[in-house]
């Protein structure tokens, strides 16, 4: 059966209709031409003039995370500590026994009484037989009750805040997720994909909430198998050790091998923390905390121990980063393992805290840029306390990153929600930010359409409205070139449409 979609305004098109036959785009052209080629048993769905893009590219979130965060409580919108006090009394008492009481999403900095993390003192006054563990919103800092770090066996811990590394050690204190529990995370994760108009996604849920990569990679298998998943996961592989690493490729997995709805992607390296933890790791101590430089979770060796195992499987690595001593050392480790030109793609998750000096190497190097505008929603007000005036000037360049190197944009969620509109919205507007390195419209559409798909090496086939492309479609109310920028949030999405099929209508 076939699909017309008519009277549609398209994104960089002069045409006003689709047709999609099957999953894939037949025709792009004016409404007479796609009528003409239909007959009474397909399907015409007429637009009224509504605004056809290609399907958001998400490339750097985590999906199983997602799911498991719209599972738990949710503190994103937490005001203060009492309020966060409420919500884990409301859910306590629904909790089955045996189960933990897991939060996430709160930001202390957006907290109208002290901005100050909870700390083991706080959770025991809510419980001191159930284990509760609460997540900063970026994920690099979680605070545990007596319970829950005994269990964890983590009670040296004083205030009960656990960071980066540590935290993997609070994960596998937790009841195992069995595959039907993560078949529900993902699917979770893909309604919310789907509902903000994304249709593919570059994704790190190895040990999101496992303790190693066998169930998320067999479980995404089946579900890709079995057609049932709305979304396409190009899988950022990440790995406890490098022992676990070379499994992975003993088994005979690598980059690329999969389908078009569950591939694996890069080998990722989450390096440091996050700006908002004051974990990241700087080159000199945070402007509004003398005494830290963050954390780096490998020495340069380990890291070049994985770039050169992945560069022999011609596998990408791509390295989470987000202060400047981070990048220093992942430039140093990719020193002499990135080929010319960097035909593999090996790239910079977030690209951040970023010095001039370093800005060069990248573009020199070509380096992939895997950057979230959608940080600025919260990290503009923070950014200038959290490193100085002079290095929050050359920080955040999405500007010249897009015009010099492979540069995609996403959302990292759940840290922020998968709201590529919002995140179109602040590539352009940079919240205020350093206004000469803002995206113009379309570039800031592309960053989130076939700059994503080119990232994911998946050019000829999405990110774009033309014929033979898979049918993946996001339709909204509004042109968003042709609104004010600080407006493009408020569109809304109307449809969107995954391998032919409407998965999300509003
Ligand atoms: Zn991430």
């Amino acid at each position: 059966m076939k699909k017309a979609l008519i009277n549609a305004t398209i994104y960089k098109s002069e045409k006003q209709a689709i047709l999609i036959e099957d999953n894939k785009i037949l025709i792009v052209g004016m409404n007479e031409d796609v009528l003409q080629q239909i007959s009474d048993s397909d399907e015409v769905i007429d637009l009224n003039g509504m605004f056809v893009l290609p399907g958001f590219v998400d490339s750097h979130m985590h999906l199983v995370g997602l799911g498991f965060y719209l599972s738990c409580v949710q503190l994103a919108t937490c005001t203060s500590l009492e309020d966060m006090k409420e919500r884990l009394l409301a859910r306590l008492s629904t909790l089955k026994q045996g189960q933990w009481l897991i939060a996430r999403g709160y930001n202390e900095e957006t907290f109208t009484d002290a901005k100050v993390k909870p700390t083991k003192d706080f959770l025991d006054a809510i419980s001191k037989d159930v284990p509760i563990c609460v997540t900063r919103s970026c994920g690099h800092s979680m605070s545990c009750n007596t319970k829950a770090l005994q269990l964890a066996s983590m009670n040296e811990s004083k205030d009960g805040i656990v960071e980066e590394m540590d935290i993997n050690v609070v994960h596998e204190a937790w009841p195992k997720v069995d595959e039907s529990t993560l078949i529900d995370y993902i699917q979770k994760g893909i309604a919310c994909a789907n509902a903000f108009g994304v249709t593919t996604v570059g994704s790190d849920d190895f040990l999101s909430i496992c303790d190693s990569y066998e169930l998320p990679l067999n479980t995404f298998e089946k579900l890709s198998y079995q057609e049932k998943m709305n979304l396409r996961v190009n899988e950022q592989c990440e790995f406890n050790d490098v022992e676990e690493f070379s499994r992975f490729l003993d088994e005979g997995y690598t980059f690329d091998v999969g389908n078009d709805l569950f591939r694996i992607g890069p080998l990722k390296l989450v390096t440091d923390g996050s700006l908002g933890a004051r974990s990241a790791a700087m080159s000199k101590p945070y402007h509004d905390a003398q005494d830290t430089t963050g954390i780096m979770n490998y020495s340069v060796e380990e890291m070049q121990t994985f770039v050169q195992l992945a560069n022999q499987f011609n596998m990408p690595t791509i390295a989470h980063c987000i202060g400047d001593r981070a990048v220093d050392d992942v430039l140093e480790a990719y020193a002499g393992n990135v080929y010319e030109g960097n035909p593999l793609h090996h790239g910079i998750v977030h690209c951040q805290i970023l010095r001039q000096d370093q800005i060069d190497q990248i573009i020199q190097k070509k380096l992939s840029c895997y950057f979230q505008s959608i940080f600025l929603f919260t990290d503009a007000a923070i950014v200038e306390n959290r490193v100085g005036e002079a290095l929050a000037k050359s920080s955040y360049p999405y500007k010249t990153l897009y015009e010099n190197t492979i540069a995609s944009n996403g959302s990292d969620a759940p840290v922020e929600m998968p709201n590529a509109l919002l995140g179109i919205e602040l590539a352009i507007t940079r919240n205020g930010m350093h206004q000469e390195e803002s995206l113009s419209v379309e570039q800031a559409i592309d960053s989130y359409t076939i700059k994503g798909a080119e990232q994911l090496f998946m050019q000829d086939r999405i990110g774009k409205i033309a014929p033979d492309y898979y049918a993946d479609l996001v339709v909204l109310d509004t042109d968003i070139t042709k609104v004010e920028a600080n407006q493009i949030h408020e569109a809304k999405v109307m449809m969107t449409f995954m391998n032919g099929e409407v998965v999300f209508e509003r």
